[in-house]
């Protein structure tokens, strides 16, 4: 990639963010497409955040990624937002449109996305999510527009209920649970908790019930110990590299208008882990 005078520039805020895999996705997709792009990891601390955003417009980049833990303060300081972002509380996407800046989030129709090309239907069906924080909100809410059942467990009643009051909103099939007897009639059982980033980390629940004819998404990028043991259970696993590269392929058609390589930008993020 040449960058000269006319290169747009995007990118990705968060603190740390260095971790980060979308520049290796994104700049292989702009390489191919032959487009005059490039896209930067950012690190901006919190208390930086408004001064970040502000220099997002002066210096005219196309849009930028957000990441933790600037998802939801950052939406005070943008134009627009999105509907559905709103809705979700968070932003993980912002567009540079003339000068105003537009919030997106794109980590729940990425999650959606990721099940489609598995080719899981969610219509209809009975889903348990353990975790309540900001990705299980993301996926929730498009969940919850096609689900018979939504089962929600945190750790935090409080957060949980708060979530699902929210929810109850714009759909009746959403129920907080405090244990997890439930996953017993769930079709899809979804871990949207950090518990099997470590070795260490003790299962998110207990997958020596778990039946053939469930499906077991994790939200982490590879397969954890319960997606090993769901797999070995017979059930269809599902992790969160999917998410991840659809949430992407969203934010780079909301940039560009136009359609990524998918299965290159895939690749890249797999070999990157
Ligand atoms: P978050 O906002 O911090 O929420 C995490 C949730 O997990 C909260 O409900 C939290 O409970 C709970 N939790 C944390 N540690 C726990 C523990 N030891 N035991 C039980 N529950 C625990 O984080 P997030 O942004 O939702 O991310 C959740 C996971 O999804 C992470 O692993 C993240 O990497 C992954 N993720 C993946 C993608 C993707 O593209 N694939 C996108 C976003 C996130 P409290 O609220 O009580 O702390």
């Amino acid at each position: 990639m040449r960058i000269n005078a006319s290169t747009k520039i995007t990118g990705i805020i968060g603190w740390p963010v260095e971790h980060s895999k979308s520049p290796l996705m994104h700049n292989a997709a702009f390489d191919a497409l032959g487009l005059n792009f490039c896209y930067i990891a950012m690190p901006v601390k919190p208390e930086a955040l408004e001064e970040a955003i502000k220099g997002i417009k002066a210096l005219n980049f196309l849009g930028i990624n957000v990441t933790i833990p600037h998802k939801e303060t950052v939406m005070k300081y943008l134009d627009r937002i999105d509907e559905e972002a709103r809705f979700i509380g968070a932003v993980n996407t912002i567009k540079n449109e003339d000068g105003m800046l537009v919030g997106y989030n794109t980590d729940g129709r990425g999650f959606m996305e990721s099940l489609t090309e598995e080719g899981i239907d969610t219509t209809g069906k009975n889903v348990f999510i353990v975790g309540v924080g900001g990705a299980a909100r993301a996926v929730s809410y498009y969940l919850c527009q096609k689900a018979a059942r939504l089962w929600l467990h945190g750790r935090n009643m409080q957060k949980a209920t708060a979530l699902a009051n929210d929810l109850k909103k714009i759909s009746s099939c959403v129920a907080v649970t405090e244990t997890k007897d439930n996953i017993q009639f769930a079709d899809i059982i979804i871990n949207a908790t950090p518990l099997g980033m470590k070795d260490t980390d003790p299962l998110p629940f207990d997958p020596e019930r778990l039946r053939k004819d469930q499906v077991v998404c994790d939200l982490i990028y590879w397969e954890t110990p319960l997606l090993r043991a769901a797999r070995q259970q017979g059930c269809k696993t599902i992790d969160g590299l999917g998410m991840l590269l659809w949430q992407g392929v969203l934010a780079f058609k909301i940039w560009t208008g136009i359609k990524p390589p998918i299965e290159l930008m895939r690749e890249h993020l797999k070999k990157s882990l």
